[in-house]
């Protein structure tokens, strides 16, 4: 396994070659990524050594129940691979046919009208007149955090997630990271993993940042999300067993279903039930020079406006699919995501870039909460057990739906 697994490493390297975007990170041997770069394989050789290794795959591992993961997963990996190289090449696949090829998972499809159903009970929710998104703006107004005050803020959020993790992880003890405020980019915050325990974090101050994204960047980016999650898999499965697949991250693959599925439901795991609303008006307003005492009424609010992202989906799916302009999509974000028209803007150009990918944060964490809960139940201790275990192995998003729940 270990042969295919380090010819799938140099794959995702040869296709990082024709897609800027696709290794999200490496840390294994230096000379595998010259040697792609200076090899510069078509994507026609790629593709067919990929058929090659996937029939190479022996159709039983043995070994653990990791071993048997390791190997469902790989060939998953692979799979994922391929599709991409087809896309690459021009395949036209649908939204739900990309999402399936790409990241194991569909995610469901919701009519206006349910949407249209929760953007009620936020109008009720909100104070004032007018256009439902204009109140939400002109109320969220009072929850940015000032520029001077930024760094200060997340620093305070990262230590916080971190002593909430640690007792619960044993994480290497050279683990680190560091923190970049960067502009112009169509992401919110990225953790850029580059091995040795070690993450660069950039921040993105494109666009006012809430109070709320503090504790959200921290446990997403940091505790217990996609640092804690990388730093895991190299300790547990790159240095203790070997496995040399795991040096490398392709980032449309369906790992990345599991890395920001694991990442966003990592923040009720540090921080469950009302622990959040009481850190944050307790400590990051006060540190803001935010009123905490309307910390309770932006957390229902909030909470409220969550459960549109999946109208972010809807949006991807109709602009991607060709059923709707950039133009009518940011139109429909505004209307049905609640977003302003600048954040609404910045999604589309994300749908450009990362397409389908949007389906890993809302319907990821969706499919860990439920696998994490059915096996763990209301306990928070027990729940940090099977989020660990889920972090630190080789899971598909496709086996973490329970027995018989359609897709
Ligand atoms: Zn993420």
């Amino acid at each position: 396994m270990n042969t295919i697994a380090e010819r799938y490493v140099k794959l995702v390297l040869a296709l990082g070659q024709h897609d800027a975007d696709y290794v999200d990170a490496f840390y294994g041997p230096a000379e595998w990524k010259t040697d792609a770069a200076s090899r510069k394989q078509p994507l026609a050789e790629i593709g067919a050594a990929t058929d090659r290794l996937i029939a190479e795959i022996p159709a039983h591992a043995d070994g653990d129940e990791l071993v048997a993961l390791r190997r469902d997963y790989l060939k998953r990996q692979l799979e994922a691979l391929r599709a991409r190289v087809r896309m690459l090449e021009g395949a036209k696949l649908t939204f739900d046919e990309e999402s399936q090829a790409l990241y194991d998972a569909v995610a469901p499809t919701y009519p206006d009208s349910y949407f249209e159903g929760l953007l009620k009970e936020i109008d009720q929710a909100l104070p004032g007149e007018g256009p439902v998104v204009d109140r939400y703006d002109a109320f969220r107004r009072k929850f940015i955090v000032p520029n001077d005050k930024l760094s200060g803020v997340f620093d305070r959020a990262i230590a916080e997630c971190r002593t909430r993790s640690l007792p619960h992880v044993a994480l290497p003890p050279a683990e680190s990271f560091t923190v970049e405020y960067v502009k112009n980019k169509p992401w919110s915050g990225y953790n850029w993993y580059q091995g040795n325990y070690r993450s660069l974090i950039q921040v993105n101050t494109d666009l006012p940042v809430y109070i709320d994204r503090a504790i959200d960047l921290a446990c997403h980016e940091g505790y217990p999300g996609h640092h804690v999650y990388n730093a895991l898999l190299e300790k547990h499965l790159v240095r203790d067993r070997g496995w040399p697949e795991f040096q490398v991250y392709a980032l449309f693959s369906p790992q990345s279903l599991i890395a920001e599925g694991t990442a966003n439901y990592g923040i009720d795991v540090a921080f469950p039930g009302e622990q959040r609303v009481a850190f944050e008006r307790d400590v990051l307003f006060p540190l803001a020079g935010l009123d905490p005492s309307q910390a309770a009424a932006y957390a229902k609010i909030r909470a409220l406006v969550d459960r549109v992202s999946y109208a972010g989906n809807e949006a991807a799916r109709k602009y991607l699919n060709g059923q709707a302009t950039r133009t009518q999509s940011v139109d429909w974000l505004q209307r049905f995501a609640m977003m302003p028209a600048a954040s609404a803007e910045q999604r589309t150009r994300f749908f450009d870039t990362y397409r389908s990918y949007v389906i890993n944060y809302n319907f990821g964490k969706d499919l860990v909460k439920q696998y994490v809960e059915s096996r763990a139940g209301a306990p928070p201790e027990k729940r940090w057990q099977e989020f660990v275990k889920l972090l630190a192995s080789p899971r598909l998003p496709s086996a973490l739906r329970a027995p018989g729940q359609p897709r």
